[in-house]
C-alpha cells in the first residue's frame, strides 16, 4: 500500500514526497479512506502514530478545490506547541498548493492572527481560549467551516477546556464533518463525542501498546542520586537527542541549569516561560543546539521532534497513561528509541501499575559504579521486589530468628539491591 493509492491531487502528492512519507502508517491506512468519504471519525491514537497526516491529507484534498477565501476548516488543539506543530506540518504537506493555515493561541499579539485569517487562510489551527476571545470580539466568524478536528481531546478535558470547546462548536455550521482524536477515552470525552459526532467510524490504533521500537529500562536509584545517574548515562551512552521529564517546573529549570553547569547542552521548557522563550527552547532542541530538553508533562505536550533518541523519566509519572505519552516521544514513525525510568522506593506502586500494561515490562539495569550508594531509610520488602523485578517471595531460610532480623536489616536498610551493593 502506498500513498499513490489514495489518488490525492498531484500537488498534495508532491507535499507527501517532500515530507519523505512513502508508506502510510496504520492510523493513516485506517482513517484516510473514511475521512475522504466525508465520514465523522473517532480516532483513538496516541501521539507519534502519524495521526496529524491522517486528518490533514484528506482535509487538503477537500480544500484543494472549491472556494479559496473562506475559513473552511478548524483544528483545535490543547497546547500552543501542538497547535504550532500541526500548523508547521500543514505548511509542509500543503507546500505545493495555495492552501494556507493560520495558528491562533494566547500569549502573543492578536493582530497578526486576525490578519492571517483575513488574508485568506483556509485552515485555522487554534487553542480554545484565544480562539473564543477573537470570536467574542467578532474578529472573524466560523460560518463557512466544513471540517472540525479536535486533537488530543483527552488533554483538552484535563486542562478544563471542554466548556470552551462546546461554546466554539455552537458557532459552527451543524452540517459539517467532525473528527475527534484522543489517546484515551474518559467518559467526558465519550459524552462529547456522542453529542458532536454523527454516525462516526471508530479508528483505534494499539492505544495502550507502546511502539515496538522502544526499549524500556528501569534504574532503581535514590532521589539524591538521580542527577548523578543522568549525567553518567549521558556521558556513557550515545544519546543524540534526549527529552527528560520532571514532576515540577522548578525541578525542570534547576536540572537544566545543573546540566549546563556540568558542560552539557541542555535547556528547559516549563509553564512559567514566556512564549518566545518556549519557542527558543523548542527550536534549539529541534535544530540540535540543545541535545537535552528538560520538561514537565504539560509543557511537553505537542513537542514533535522526530528523532528523539531517549526519553528519561527523571521523576516517575503520576499515571500509566502519562508514561505512554512520555515514552511515545521516542521511537516515532518506526525509529528506535530508549526510555529510562529512574525509580526510588516511593515509586514502586506506579512502576507496578505501568508494568501491568502489556509490553511495558522494564529491564532492570545496574547502576553505574559512581552512582552506587546506599540509600537512607527503611523500605518495604514489597516495593523492593517490584523495583528489582523479582516477583515471588524468597524461600524462608532456616537461620535463627536473631540472624534473620539482622539479615533483614541489611537487605532493607538500603535502597538498592544486594547485587548492586557489591
Ligand atoms: P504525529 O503522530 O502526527 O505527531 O506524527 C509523528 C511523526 O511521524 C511526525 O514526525 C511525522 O512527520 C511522521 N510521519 C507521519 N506520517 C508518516 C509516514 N507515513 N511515514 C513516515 N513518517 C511519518
Amino acid at each position: 500500500m502506498s500513498f499513490k493509492d489514495y489518488q490525492f491531487h498531484p500537488k498534495i502528492n508532491a507535499g507527501i514526497t517532500s515530507c519523505g512519507y512513502t508508506v502510510p502508517t496504520p492510523i493513516q491506512k485506517e482513517a484516510i479512506p473514511s475521512v475522504l468519504a466525508g465520514r465523522d471519525i473517532l480516532g483513538l491514537a496516541q501521539t507519534g502514530t502519524g495521526k496529524t497526516a491522517a486528518f490533514v491529507l484528506p482535509l487538503l484534498q477537500r480544500l484543494v478545490s472549491g472556494p479559496r477565501k473562506n475559513v473552511r476548516s478548524l483544528i483545535v488543539a490543547p497546547t500552543r506547541e501542538l497547535a504550532e506543530q500541526i500548523h508547521v506540518n500543514i505548511g509542509q504537506m500543503a507546500h505545493h498548493t495555495n492552501i494556507r493555515s493560520v495558528v491562533i493561541y494566547g500569549g502573543v499579539g492578536k493582530q497578526p492572527q486576525i490578519k492571517g485569517v483575513q488574508a485568506g487562510a483556509q485552515i485555522i489551527v487554534a487553542c480554545p481560549g484565544r480562539l473564543l476571545d477573537l470570536l467574542n470580539e467578532k474578529a472573524f466568524n466560523l460560518r463557512s467551516v466544513e471540517v472540525l478536528v479536535l486533537d488530543e481531546a483527552d488533554h483538552m478535558f484535563d486542562k478544563g477546556f471542554l466548556p470552551d470547546i462546546r461554546r466554539i462548536i455552537k458557532q459552527l455550521p451543524r452540517n459539517r464533518q467532525t473528527l475527534v482524536f484522543s489517546a484515551t477515552m474518559p467518559k467526558e470525552i465519550r459524552h462529547l463525542a456522542e453529542d458532536i459526532l454523527q454516525n462516526p467510524v471508530t479508528v483505534q490504533i494499539n492505544n495502550s501498546l507502546p511502539a515496538p521500537s522502544i526499549s524500556h529500562l528501569l534504574y532503581q536509584v535514590s532521589k539524591t542520586k538521580k542527577t548523578a545517574l543522568l549525567k553518567s548515562l549521558i556521558t556513557k551512552k550515545v544519546m543524540t537527542r534526549t527529552l527528560v521529564f520532571t514532576r515540577t517546573k522548578h525541578k525542570a529549570k534547576s536540572l537544566a541549569l545543573q546540566l549546563q553547569r556540568s558542560g552539557f547542552s541542555a535547556t528547559a521548557i516549563q509553564g512559567n516561560l514566556s512564549q518566545s522563550k518556549r519557542q527558543q527552547a523548542m527550536d534549539g532542541f529541534r535544530d540540535g543546539t540543545y541535545k537535552i530538553l528538560v520538561a514537565t508533562d504539560i509543557a511537553a505536550r505537542g513537542i514533535d521532534v522526530s528523532d528523539i533518541s531517549h526519553v528519561v523519566n527523571y521523576d516517575v509519572p503520576d499515571t500509566a497513561e502519562t508514561y505512554t505519552h512520555r515514552t511515545g516521544r521516542t521511537g516515532r514513525a518506526s525509529r528506535s528509541g530508549e526510555a529510562f525510568t529512574f525509580a526510588s522506593h516511593d515509586d514502586s506502586k506506579m512502576v507496578a501499575l505501568i508494568e501491568r500494561i502489556p509490553g511495558y515490562k522494564m529491564n532492570r539495569e545496574p547502576l553505574p559504579e559512581l552512582v552506587k550508594e546506599a540509600d537512607q531509610g527503611m523500605v518495604s520488602e514489597k516495593s523492593d521486589r517490584v523495583l528489582r523485578g523479582t516477583a515471588r517471595r524468597k524461600k524462608p531460610s532456616t537461620v535463627s530468628r536473631s540472624k534473620k532480623r539482622r539479615s533483614a536489616a541489611t537487605s532493607f536498610d538500603f535502597g538498592i539491591s544486594r547485587r548492586e551493593q557489591r
